[in-house]
C-alpha cells in the first residue's frame, strides 16, 4: 500500500461515532485499576494480560469485558479511563468522538458506585482531555437491552438528567434477539421529547428486521452497525433514500464472527450502493485495533482512494450530533486537507 496514503490517513483530522468506553481500557490501565481496588486480574503481568486480550471467541470476550467493567469503581477510575482515551484521540488526530457508556452495567455489577460518581468521573476526564489535548468528547448513554429492568427506565432517566453534561443521545446495545427494539419504544420517545438523539445498535446480532424495528419503533437517526441490512434490498433502498448513516465497525464484525474475513465484509457493496457509511472501531482495546487501523485496513483490502477516506470522515462529521458551528469548524479542518 502507498506509504504516502498511509501517512496522510494517520495525520488527517478524524471523527469517531461508535466506540464503547469500557472497550478502550487496555491491559496497562486494567492492571492499574485492579491494583487500586485490590482485585485479582486475570493475569499478573501486562505481557500475560496482553495475551488474554488477544481475541479468541465471543465466549472469551464477555468475561474480560465484565472484569474490566468491574474494575471501574470510582469517579477517579472513570476520569482515568476517559483521560487515556483522550490521549489516544490526540495521537490519532481524532478531533471529535461520541463515546458510548453503559452506566447501568456498572451499577448492576458493582453496587457500590453511585450514578453521580460516574458522570462526575466522565466529566472530569472530558474537561481534562479538552484542556490537555484539545479534543472533544460527547456521551451516548446505552441501555443494555438484555439486562433485567429497571435498566431501561434507569438509563433513560440519567441520560435526560445529564443532557447538559455532555450526553447527546440514548443508545441501545446487547443482544438484539433477547431485547427487540419495540420494547424500548416508550423510553426512546421520552428521550427524544427531552431533546436527545436516538442511536440504537441494530442489524449486528440479528437481521434486517431488527434494523426496521430500530427505525420504526425508536426513530433511529443513525444505526450502530446495520451491516445486515445487506440482506434486504427494500431496507437498503430506505436507508439510502432517508440518508440514515450506518456506523460500520469492520474488525469487530469479523472477530465476532459476522463475516469470516474482511474480504467478505459487505462494506464495498454498501458503499457502492451509495449508503451513508462511517468507519469506527467499536472496542479497540479488545479487538486490538484503532480507528486509524480500520481506515488503513479498508483501503488496503479494497483499494479505496484518498477521496473515499475523506468522504468517510465527512460522513462522520455530518452524522455527528454537533452544533452547526462545531460541525462547520470540523468540516473546514477536513476540507483543508482534501
Ligand atoms: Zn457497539
Amino acid at each position: 500500500m502507498d506509504a504516502d496514503l498511509v501517512a496522510r490517513i494517520r495525520a488527517m483530522p478524524k471523527v469517531e461515532l461508535h466506540i464503547h468506553l469500557e472497550g478502550t481500557v487496555g491491559p496497562g490501565t486494567f492492571l492499574r485499576l485492579c491494583e487500586r481496588h485490590g482485585l485479582r486480574p486475570p493475569a499478573e503481568t501486562e505481557e500475560a494480560l496482553r495475551e488474554q486480550y488477544r481475541f479468541r471467541s465471543f465466549e472469551d470476550f464477555i468475561p474480560l469485558y465484565l472484569a474490566i467493567q468491574d474494575s471501574m469503581r470510582t469517579a477517579e477510575d472513570f476520569a482515568l479511563v476517559v483521560y487515556e482515551l483522550g490521549a489516544d484521540r490526540a495521537a490519532q488526530h481524532i478531533v471529535y468522538s461520541e463515546v458510548t457508556v453503559t452506566p447501568y452495567t456498572h451499577i448492576w455489577q458493582h453496587k457500590g458506585i453511585a450514578p453521580e460518581e460516574i458522570i462526575e468521573g466522565l466529566e472530569e476526564g472530558r474537561r481534562r482531555v479538552r484542556e490537555d489535548f484539545g479534543v472533544e468528547l460527547r456521551w451516548i448513554l446505552d441501555i443494555p437491552r438484555s439486562l433485567p429492568e429497571p435498566a431501561t427506565a434507569w438509563t433513560t432517566d440519567w441520560a435526560i438528567a445529564w443532557r447538559d453534561r455532555g450526553v447527546v443521545a440514548l443508545g441501545l446495545g446487547g443482544s438484539e434477539r433477547k431485547g427487540p427494539a419495540p420494547r424500548f419504544g416508550p423510553a426512546f420517545e421520552r428521550a427524544r421529547a427531552a431533546g436527545l438523539h436516538s442511536v440504537p445498535h441494530a442489524g449486528e446480532t440479528a437481521g434486517p428486521e431488527s434494523v426496521w424495528a430500530a427505525i420504526h419503533a425508536l426513530a433511529a437517526e443513525r444505526i450502530g452497525h446495520g451491516v445486515r441490512a445487506i440482506e434486504d434490498p427494500l431496507l437498503l433502498a430506505y436507508l439510502r433514500e432517508h440518508r440514515i448513516p450506518l456506523e460500520i465497525n469492520p474488525t469487530s464484525n469479523v472477530l465476532l464472527g459476522l463475516y469470516p474475513s474482511l474480504e467478505q465484509h459487505p462494506f464495498p457493496r454498501l458503499w457502492d450502493m451509495g449508503l451513508v457509511l462511517t468507519v469506527n472501531s467499536d472496542d479497540p482495546a479488545l479487538f486490538d485495533t484503532t480507528l486509524t487501523d480500520e481506515y488503513i485496513r479498508l483501503v488496503s483490502t479494497f483499494g479505496y482512494t484518498w477521496e473515499d477516506v475523506v468522504r468517510w470522515v465527512r460522513n462522520a462529521a455530518d452524522a455527528a450530533f454537533l452544533s452547526p458551528e462545531e460541525r462547520a469548524q470540523i468540516l473546514a479542518e477536513i476540507l483543508e486537507l482534501g
